[in-house]
């Protein structure tokens, strides 16, 4: 089954139960949105799927295209096609954008094989046609004094060129500008396309004016309490997480 797929997840973060009872399934070609208020643990989901060693793993399953994902290191999760976008990227000085995505793309290859530079600098420069960037970009150090939106830039670049099978982009929940929306927005949209699965995680429905997801599911205290179509983003935005929380078929909250 080509898809990324939670069942009742459960993770701990030293004794305090994070996410509870999580299930969501992301097929390969869709746009999944993840919604949810502050604190609701999105981005401990992200970190999880991404094998962060900070958060514990109580319970539940994340299968990869029907492979055992939490079984894998890190490291091996993304050479399957794994792509994580983090709230707060680091900042590497010293490393430019082009050395650093020619390394992540050479980490992938086989032992004993090296990716040729004029095969990468094609596939850079095509990339970055396609989400309409300026080449003299990739000379600048990863993320260094970066502006919000440069740094979704560079991620999203980062998206294009290792094009994974499944990408999970942690977005802000405050401080998006609209430059930094509009450029995650138009690089989404511009990779979308069957090969590719994409967990869009956001605390604000407006984000979702520009990427019209699939399906979107809302997120409270650590479950899913409402998936939907992408009219569920617009009730939410109407009627609050209250209203998500309250209308939910299962109670949110049980210690
Ligand atoms: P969201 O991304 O939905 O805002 P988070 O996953 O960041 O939510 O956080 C969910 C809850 O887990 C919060 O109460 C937060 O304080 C707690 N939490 C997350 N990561 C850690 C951590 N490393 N140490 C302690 N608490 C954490
Ligand atoms: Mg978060």
């Amino acid at each position: 089954m080509k898809e990324l797929r939670v069942e009742n997840l459960r993770v701990a973060v030293g004794d305090q139960e994070i996410v509870r009872g999580l299930s969501l399934r992301v097929p390969r070609g869709e746009v999944h949105a993840l919604m949810g208020p502050n604190g609701s643990g999105k981005s401990t989901l992200a970190k999880v799927l991404a094998g962060h060693p900070d958060y514990h793993v109580i319970a539940g399953k994340v299968f990869m295209d029907g492979e055992n994902l939490l079984e894998l290191e890190p490291d091996e999760r993304a050479r399957r096609g794994l792509f994580m976008a983090f709230q707060y990227p680091s900042e590497i000085p010293g490393v430019t954008i082009a050395n650093f995505l020619r390394a992540a793309l050479q980490s992938r290859l086989p032992e004993g094989e090296e990716l040729e530079a004029t095969d990468y600098y094609a596939k850079l420069y095509e990339k970055m046609e396609l989400l309409g960037m300026d080449r003299s970009f990739t000379s600048r150090s990863v993320n260094e004094g970066f502006s919000g939106g440069e740094k979704k830039r560079t991620e999203i670049l980062q998206l294009a060129v290792l094009e994974p099978k499944y990408g999970v982009l942690d977005e802000t929940d405050s401080g998006l500008d609209i430059d930094a929306l509009k450029t995650v927005a138009h690089g989404v949209n511009s990779l979308r396309g069957p090969d590719l699965g994409i967990l869009l995680i956001t605390h604000y429905q407006r984000l979702l004016n520009y990427i019209i997801p699939d399906y979107v599911h809302v997120m409270v205290a650590g479950r899913i309490v409402r998936s939907g179509r992408k009219e569920l983003a617009l009730e939410l935005e109407e009627r609050g997480y209250d209203w998500a929380r309250e209308g939910a078929a299962e109670p949110a909250f049980t210690r």
